[in-house]
């Protein structure tokens, strides 16, 4: 029996899991059960998997099992962005190899799909807009990956808007960035609001569990999982924890837990909001991967997103959470001094799952373990797609986009510990200072 050393224990202030919709959350798993398919983790993966396993396989029971509350993990902590295009970071141009960024695309806009149907069929209130996505540069040095991403999304025929300082002021209201490259391609939403709408919209054969976190495993030709009070022996086990995956033993010195944080503003009132100007919702992406992300949310509030932190254990500390409100106070005031009395009521953090080559992991694990993990920062539509490809694939399919899966690169392996703290750490460090004012 192995035992399962870290379990996600996210910081309460997430502002998307407070200001969305109240649910109920299903009651913890008492006692033990047995199941056709286990699925581990309530995310945008998790979600999406058990939502078509219990399509595909209408005559079982499918277990979905959450450590926290629905929406209160880092599917309800990211900034909402669901993004059509590739955004392969460790390219010049964003785009990197035009075959597979095609595929990606492709990919991403059936994720986009997915969650749209979800959200009329099932009347989820979570603001989903198609409201495009402003990239934005604030330095000469962030005009030039602009002009590097627009040379990507020319060789991918992709549409773009340039827009200067003074016309992209009439959209966001901010005088600060010198340049934009809008793309209209990407979806907002609020994410803790749609995977809370998605829990409660799955099909009466998926049975979810929340609060109820597995503390151990035992492999064989069936799996035990171990929690607070029994046991679930599942047939097959489908792990969408994303890096807690290691914690199960597999793809260990591979995965990287990285943090990063958001701070959101009280709702603006109506002076402010005209101080401020612009549209009445709007999200911004940085030209540095280092920089700020920003949203304008439908209820009038102001997120900033910024710094990151390598937390192998899978847990941010007060220090940190304090330091990125600090890095984030002076981000704000850098771009809102109209708004100087308007203060943040909640910061947070959130683990992303990270590989030094940008790829995800999706396919077999071990005898009856399979997975879709890794979400490289994109889990609104890679971890949507991974799990609804994953259930088909359990399900025989062996379509383009199951095979693209299947044959992309896996993250790589790691250097081995103190070397890969002292490596990940020094690129944050280094990263992040050299963001400068994109930040
Ligand atoms: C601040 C921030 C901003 C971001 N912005 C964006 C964005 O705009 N767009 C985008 O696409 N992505 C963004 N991301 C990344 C995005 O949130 C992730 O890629 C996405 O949540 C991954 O989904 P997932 O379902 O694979 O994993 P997760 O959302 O991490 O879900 C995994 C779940 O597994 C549960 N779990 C783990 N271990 C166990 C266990 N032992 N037992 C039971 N349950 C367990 C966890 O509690 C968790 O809920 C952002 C992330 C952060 C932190």
């Amino acid at each position: 029996m192995k035992t399962i050393k870290h379990l996600p224990q996210d910081n309460k202030q997430c502002g998307w899991f407070h200001t969305s919709p109240q649910r109920t959350p299903k009651p913890a798993l008492q006692g033990n059960l047995s199941a056709r398919f286990v699925v581990i983790g309530a995310g945008f993966t998790g979600l999406a998997a058990a939502r078509q396993l219990a399509k595909r396989f209408p005559n079982d029971e499918i277990v979905l099992v959450e450590a926290q509350e629905v929406g209160f993990g880092t599917a309800g902590r990211n900034s909402g962005f669901v993004i059509d295009l590739p955004h392969d970071i460790g390219a010049a141009d964003y785009i990197g190899d035009i075959t597979i960024a095609r595929k990606t695309l492709q990919l991403q806009q059936q994720a986009q799909q997915l969650i749209t149907d979800l959200v009329h069929e099932h009347h989820i209130d979570c603001g989903l807009e198609h409201a495009g996505k402003y990239q934005c540069a604030v330095e000469p040095k962030g005009i030039r990956v602009l002009e590097a991403y627009q040379r990507g999304l020319e060789r991918l025929g992709q549409d773009y808007t340039w827009l200067a300082q003074e016309e992209l002021q009439q959209h966001i209201g901010m005088h600060f960035y010198q340049k934009a490259l809008y793309t209209p391609g990407t979806l907002l939403i609020q994410p803790s609001a749609f995977v809370k709408g998605a829990a409660d919209a799955l099909p009466s054969n998926v049975s979810l569990y929340e609060h109820t976190a597995i503390t151990s495993v035992d492999y064989g030709s069936k799996i035990t999982l171990g929690h607070a009070y029994g046991h679930i022996v599942a047939d097959k086990l489908v792990l969408a924890n994303n890096g807690f995956a290691s914690s199960f033993g597999f793809l260990q010195g591979r995965l990287l837990p990285v943090f990063t944080y958001a701070s959101m503003t009280r709702p603006l009132n109506e002076d402010e909001q005209a101080a401020l100007g612009g549209k009445s919702t709007w999200g911004i992406i940085p030209a540095d991967p280092f920089g700020s992300t920003l949203r304008r949310t439908a209820d009038q509030r102001l997120i900033v997103r910024n710094s990151m932190s390598f937390n192998p254990n899978g847990k941010c500390s007060d220090a940190q959470l304090k330091t990125a409100y600090q890095r984030h106070v002076q981000s704000y005031q850098r771009r809102f001094p109209m708004l100087k009395d308007v203060t943040f009521e909640y910061t947070w953090g959130g683990a992303m799952c990270l590989s030094r080559n940008h790829m995800p992991f999706f396919g077999q694990l071990a005898p009856n373990v399979y997975g879709s993990l890794c979400c490289n920062g994109l889990g609104t539509t890679r971890g949507t797609m991974g799990g609804h490809l994953l259930a088909n694939w359990l399900a025989g399919d062996e379509d383009e986009m199951i095979a693209f899966l299947l044959g992309s690169e896996q993250p790589c392996a790691n250097p081995p510990q103190p070397f890969l703290s002292m490596g990940v750490n020094f690129n944050l460090m280094l990263g992040q200072q050299r963001a400068g004012m994109e930040a």
